[in-house]
């Protein structure tokens, strides 16, 4: 008897169970249908930028979580031969003023590519040196370049996902869905069973479950981030991420495109409206680094939704009081790093396939989703 799978989210978490899930289905066991909105979806208005290894965050798990996660990117890039359009290991710089923190930096990277592959090796970099990987910028200070590095475009990445997944045991319903107070989907009138639910909503996670009795520590932020284009930027070579000090992050490409961003405005929830005072500031955090910069070089503003937890790790695993029901969330600013990652160990979970210590990577679940 074949089992039946509702995934709600279509973002990089329900794109990559979705994955997995026909990846790991070996005997057609699965039917897998997917129901997604995508209003407000963090995935496809992020930067994009993968490169964990030298956060200041001091949280174990999540750090794994996203060293394993920037791995997993890279494998699933190259076994699912995505373009470099979608994900492409360009470097990220981080820079930083003062000499002390920037030699700080760059042992810090020393060990961490002695620890892991995918960070790639590490460079020292001068001002001069910076502005040579990157041309378009007429001011730098001196950065730690990591090989690594990565930028992903989000919403490809979950479309090429889906894609995959959709020759083979996955139906996507553009619609939204609820769960009822019985634990089942309910789709306008009509009430489906399934055997099991994965819950990939972010930031609207609280309400998805919202008819059982539980509390869910998420909260919205909302992100806006700027697109430019510059005439005369080909550097014939795939320019690094920057990581400013200071400033809002760069991520330039080799078509005149350059984004910049991202805001965090923590008392903003679910609004998608873009705002000209943020749009001044991103503007103005660009000219700092490029001189000449203005709102003619404005293409595109995108806003999205981000979802926190109050200790701002994310969480995922089966609901204690809901077995069956999955959820993969809370994945803040750092969601394309981790949310592949968790997509794979939730599929694994259905599958039964697990054998992955997911302490290493996770807080209970109980300090994210109480009965009420
Ligand atoms: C501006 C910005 C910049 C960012 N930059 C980076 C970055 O550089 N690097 C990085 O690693 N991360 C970054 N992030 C974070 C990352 O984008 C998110 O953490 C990640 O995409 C979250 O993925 P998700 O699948 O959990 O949620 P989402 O991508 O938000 O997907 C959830 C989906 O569920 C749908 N949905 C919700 N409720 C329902 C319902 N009831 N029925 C049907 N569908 C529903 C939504 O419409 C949405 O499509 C950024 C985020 C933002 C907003």
């Amino acid at each position: 008897m074949k089992k039946s799978v509702a995934i709600i989210g279509g973002g990089i978490v329900g794109a990559t169970v979705a994955y997995y899930l026909n990846k790991l289905d070996d005997n057609h066991q699965l039917n897998v249908t997917m129901y997604d909105d995508g209003e407000g979806q963090a995935t496809k208005a992020a930067a994009g930028i993968i490169s964990p290894w030298l956060s200041k965050r001091r949280n174990k798990k999540w750090y794994n979580l996203a060293r394993d996660g920037a791995t997993l990117l890279s494998n699933i890039a190259i076994e699912t031969n995505m373009d470099n359009d979608i994900y492409n290991q360009c470097g990220t710089i981080i820079t930083r003023a003062s000499h002390e923190k920037l030699n700080e930096l760059y042992k810090k990277a020393l060990k961490r590519t002695s620890e892991t592959k995918t960070i790639g090796e590490a460079y020292k970099l001068n001002a001069n040196e910076v502005k040579n990987k990157i041309p378009l910028l007429t001011s730098s200070l001196p950065g730690v370049l990591v090989t690594g590095g990565a930028r992903i475009d989000g919403g490809k990445f979950a479309k090429h996902l889906k894609h995959l997944a959709q020759l083979n045991n996955l139906n996507i319903v553009n619609k939204n869905v609820s769960i009822n107070d019985e634990g089942k989907i309910q789709l306008d009138k009509e009430i489906i069973e399934y055997d099991y639910i994965i819950v990939a909503t972010g930031a609207w996670m609280k309400k998805t479950l919202s008819n059982l009795p539980l509390d869910v520590d998420v909260r919205a932020q909302k992100g806006q981030l700027i697109e430019l284009s510059i005439t005369n930027t080909n550097s014939g070579f795939d320019m690094p991420v920057l990581m400013p000090e200071g400033e809002k992050d760069f991520i330039p490409f080799n078509d005149g495109k350059l984004i910049v961003g991202a805001t965090h405005e923590n008392d903003k929830g679910f609004d998608l409206q873009p705002t000209n005072e943020v749009i001044d500031d991103l503007l103005a955090s660009a000219n700092r680094l490029v001189d000449g910069l203005n709102q003619e070089n404005l293409i595109k503003i995108k806003v999205g939704t981000r979802a926190y937890t109050s200790d701002f790790a994310p969480f995922f695993g089966s609901i204690p009081q809901y077995p069956n029901i999955l959820v993969g969330g809370g994945l803040g600013s750092s969601g394309l790093t981790t949310g592949p990652l968790i997509g794979k160990l939730l599929a694994h979970s259905i599958i039964n396939k697990n054998g992955i210590d997911l302490d290493q990577y996770r807080k209970p679940i109980e300090n994210y989703i109480t009965l009420k």
